[in-house]
């Protein structure tokens, strides 16, 4: 295709692209920016304008752009075997590699994987897995799953069911029968007049209420993120986990933690779960998996569901065409070793991470700024129009996507959901690019408060 110029490429995206979580009119009236090249924590678009992208992609770009390792592991897969299943008693290197050297940066007693294609088909593969073990220990009535409003599992039917979006639910008659919701522990939004400690313990109890309420024989897992990102980077009071803790030693029900955006370094620890002690049972994997550069997903699942349905299962019926495609194993094997043999998840832990933080933090001091929270390279400001009470300016969300246009428009992009600023940065990016990243929010801050007359 020869090369077209940004019009001629807008003109064919608005004829014939159907863009994922989208209002397809508005945005055939705007028009899309194209992005075309990106190297390091920078992308380019087809005007020419760079932008710092505080995002990572979609959360997935741990490692950051252009690294061509990746490309020629890809290119080498290709010519050696671009596609073999794994179904029927077959297996190939790059999927043993992939699945030996995700048990190694697991914790200890998570030591066997599912591969899928992505976070959503993970979640789905969960579902599919919670139901089966129960229905192997002779539990079969142990089928619902508790979730929480505001979660985020994913796209798919179950996916979107098990997240707790009610706009998502709202569309296609979801959840489907089986998922159960309960209170987030969202802090500056329902927390009230409670401390963040009391209302961390209040909202984990809602756990304990709802298993009580269905009769734990009925109840198979639980499900959550450990910072919910998509929800807008809900950083748990630190009361919550451990009282989350408390609650799951009590009742014979599993534990699900999505990793999908946390795991890979995001906290500076290899995973959401260590950063938060906690021993799940499966944890969906994707986005930093392979940094984005191929769709991967998988289930890693720990020593109690992997033992049942080892010695005890028969057939699991469940599986993609694409499990553990070599391609995409063989690059995120490549992802993981760069992770890990260049040192990049101790630097976000030692190094990057609180320094971010710190800088971060002083933003806490601008007029719209209502609560700055966050853990290693993911974080959140709240946008607020009294600090105190902790409200919005609107309840729809404009402060964020006013905020979210002079970012785009100047050269960072910083991502908004409903007034909740969120930053989640490739885990490569330098003391000196947190900077320009803190000082270009800063300036977007005052943008926006200005816009709204409040400087
Ligand atoms: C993105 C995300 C998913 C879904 O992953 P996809 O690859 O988009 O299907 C699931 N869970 C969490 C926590 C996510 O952030």
């Amino acid at each position: 295709m020869k090369a077209l110029d940004t019009a001629q490429l807008q003109a064919l995206d608005r004829e014939h692209h159907l863009h994922p979580f989208t209002d397809f009119k508005q945005l055939g009236e705007e028009g899309t920016r194209v992005i075309e090249r990106a190297e390091g924590i920078y992308l380019w678009d087809s005007n020419g304008n760079k932008m710092l992208d505080a995002m990572a992609g979609l959360w997935c770009v741990n490692i950051g752009y252009g690294r061509k390792e990746l490309a020629e592991v890809a290119y080498e897969q290709m010519q050696q075997l671009p596609f073999y299943n794994a179904f029927f008693k077959t297996t190939h290197p790059p999927a043993i590699d992939l699945a030996k050297l995700i048990s190694e940066v697991t914790p200890a007693h998570m030591n066997h994987v599912f591969f899928c294609g992505s976070g959503s088909e993970a979640n789905d593969t969960v579902f599919r897995m919670v139901r089966r073990y129960w229905d192997l220990k002779g539990k079969p009535n142990k089928k619902t799953f508790i979730s929480r409003i505001n979660a985020y599992h994913g796209s798919t039917v179950a996916g979107a069911s098990l997240g707790g979006m009610g706009y998502m639910h709202e569309q296609g008659d979801l959840p489907i029968p089986g998922i159960v919701h309960i209170a987030q522990p969202y802090w500056f939004k329902e927390g009230g007049d409670l401390s963040p400690e009391e209302f961390g313990i209040k909202a984990a109890q809602a756990l304990e209420e709802k298993i009580l309420e269905l009769g734990e024989d009925s109840v198979a897992a639980f499900i959550a993120e450990p910072i919910q990102g998509a929800g807008g980077v809900i950083v748990p009071p630190e009361t919550y986990w451990p009282e989350i803790k408390r609650i799951l030693d009590k009742y014979d029900i599993l534990l699900v933690v999505d990793e999908v955006i946390c795991g890979f370094g995001r906290t500076g620890h290899w995973f959401g779960s260590d950063y938060y002690g906690l021993k799940p049972d499966l944890m969906p994997i994707a986005k930093g998996l392979s940094s984005g550069y191929l769709p991967i997903g998988g289930v890693v699942v720990g020593e109690r569901v992997a033992e049942t349905l080892i010695e005890e299962g028969g057939d699991f019926n469940h599986g993609y065409t694409y499990s553990g495609h070599p391609v995409s194993a063989a690059v995120a094997a490549a992802n993981i070793r760069i992770l890990r043999d260049e040192g990049i998840v101790d630097r976000v832990r030692e190094e990057t991470g609180p320094y971010l933080q710190k800088r971060w933090r002083e933003l806490a001091d601008h007029p719209l700024v209502g609560e700055v929270r966050g853990v290693g390279l993911v974080g959140a400001l709240e946008l607020t129009n009294d600090k105190a009470a902790r409200t919005r300016f609107d309840d729809k969300g404009s402060t964020g996507t006013l905020c979210r246009d002079f970012c785009f428009n100047n050269g960072l992009v910083m991502r908004a959901t409903g007034d909740t600023m969120i930053i989640s940065p490739p885990l490569v990016i330098t003391k000196e690019e947190i900077d320009e990243l803190v000082e270009k929010a800063r300036y977007c801050l005052d943008l926006t408060a200005k816009e709204l007359g409040v400087i």
